[in-house]
């Protein structure tokens, strides 16, 4: 653990005059040395536009920007890396697929299905392109443990239902979601399943072609790498026969006054100089992940979360919504009586301790338990027990400041 923290600097420092302990890698995660330095040596060495240029930088620059493509691939076990869009980040994803498959395939009279448990990310692209092609939007319900409610969701699920877009696991509730099994309900009404995968990529070992998941948006920033960049994971027919999503250069063959052909995929969604830089620290923090073992991620994330939910629920009038440590993540979203979350997040910031208070971009989730707000403690490889019983410490800090 200690030779983990030292690869990141950022830890290593005082707030308010007390140590950092950040648990707020669900919003984004602290980036390690050999990822900046990507980064740095990138634009130090080989700073170059990618796939057009013919001098020995552009050709550096592409091959370390086509390699990072490929680590991406590997890393969510891809058929190959043509099936890799880079992106912003998960939430153009989510867009492009949207825009892509879903303006090219909706009609009126269509279904798409997402679940009352997703980020508005995989919420508002749907209601934007539904509202524009004239299909339906609906909404499998979440139980009060914080799970799916089946039998609500396969009466859903019908052959009037195009789109089945769901989070692998939740940002709030911390739901691990079976996505194999939900990928094959969406299968058997001829539905394609498009998977929200930023918070469950950098958390659990990832199989696209064992999930069989037709979509997959992945970010970057919450995986060890840098903001401005993402990937969607699609199967190379889909990507091969949507039309794409923006337009310009890159992404065309050749272009006349009146019409223009496009690249074969991914380059036909990649419109514009891409954020080559980061694309290739991108592949930085993967091998980094890499290096650690997604099971040893998933293990070390499992046994603080199970710490923290004892120790957490331990504290009077304090509530974590979402099912339990069994069967979640390494996030423990929760209120403490009336007091606001952005009251609770001050004070553990006086502590040194940094959490998220608010709807975490997931308002119909917090409306489903009447719940305005929550404030969430959120966990990665960087984290240790000793931080989880500084957050427990100055979360009794808080009860005794506002007194109950
Ligand atoms: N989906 C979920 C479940 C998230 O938690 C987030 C970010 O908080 C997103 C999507 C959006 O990710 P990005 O910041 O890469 O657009």
């Amino acid at each position: 653990m200690s030779t983990i923290r030292s690869d990141f600097p950022i830890l290593n420092q005082q707030v308010h005059g007390k140590p950092l302990v950040y648990l707020d890698s669900a919003a984004t995660s602290q980036k390690p040395q050999q990822v900046i330095e990507a980064l740095a040596r990138y634009y130090r060495q080989d700073n170059a536009n990618v796939h057009r240029g013919i001098h020995a930088l552009a050709e550096r620059a592409t091959a370390e920007y086509e390699q990072a493509r490929l680590k991406v691939a590997r890393f969510i076990n891809a058929a190959s890396s043509k099936e890799i869009v880079f992106v912003r980040n998960a939430t153009e994803a989510i867009n492009l697929v949207a825009n892509a498959w879903g303006r090219a395939n909706l009609r009126p009279g269509d279904e798409v299905l997402i679940t009352q448990m997703e980020h508005h990310a995989n919420i508002v692209p749907w209601q934007l392109v539904t509202q524009a092609t004239g299909a339906t939007l609906r909404y499998a319900p979440v139980t009060d443990a914080g799970e799916l409610d089946y039998d609500a969701l396969d009466s859903l699920l019908t052959g009037r239902t195009k789109v089945f877009a769901f989070t692998a696991m939740s940002n709030v509730l911390g739901t691990i979601n079976p996505v194999a099994e939900l990928t094959a309900k969406a299968h058997a009404v001829g539905a394609i399943a498009v998977v929200d995968g930023a918070q469950s990529v950098p958390h659990l070992p990832t199989d696209v072609q064992a999930l069989d998941v037709d979509f997959l948006a992945i970010s970057s920033h919450k995986m060890l790498g840098p903001t401005g960049v993402g990937a969607l994971y699609g199967k190379r027919a889909l990507l091969d026969a949507m039309p794409p999503f923006m337009g310009g250069g890159e992404m065309i063959r050749e272009v006349f006054m009146d019409h223009s052909t496009w690249e074969d995929a991914p380059l036909k969604f990649e419109a514009g100089t891409p954020a080559i830089g980061e694309a290739i620290a991108f592949g930085a923090a993967v091998d980094y992940l890499d290096a650690l073992g997604m099971d040893w991620v998933h293990q070390h994330e499992m046994e603080i979360t199970h710490y923290a939910w004892q120790r957490l629920s331990a504290i009077e009038g304090l509530r974590i919504i979402g099912p339990g440590p069994e069967r979640r993540g390494g996030l423990l979203a929760f209120t403490l009586a009336d007091v606001h979350p952005h009251d609770v997040a001050a004070v553990l910031d006086m502590q040194g301790v940094a959490v998220r208070a608010g709807h975490h971009c997931a308002q119909p989730i917090h409306d489903r338990y009447g719940i305005p707000a929550t404030t969430r403690a959120s966990f990665y490889i960087y984290n240790t027990p000793e931080e989880v019983d500084v957050l427990a410490a100055a979360l009794e800090r808080a009860r005794e400041l506002f007194s109950f």
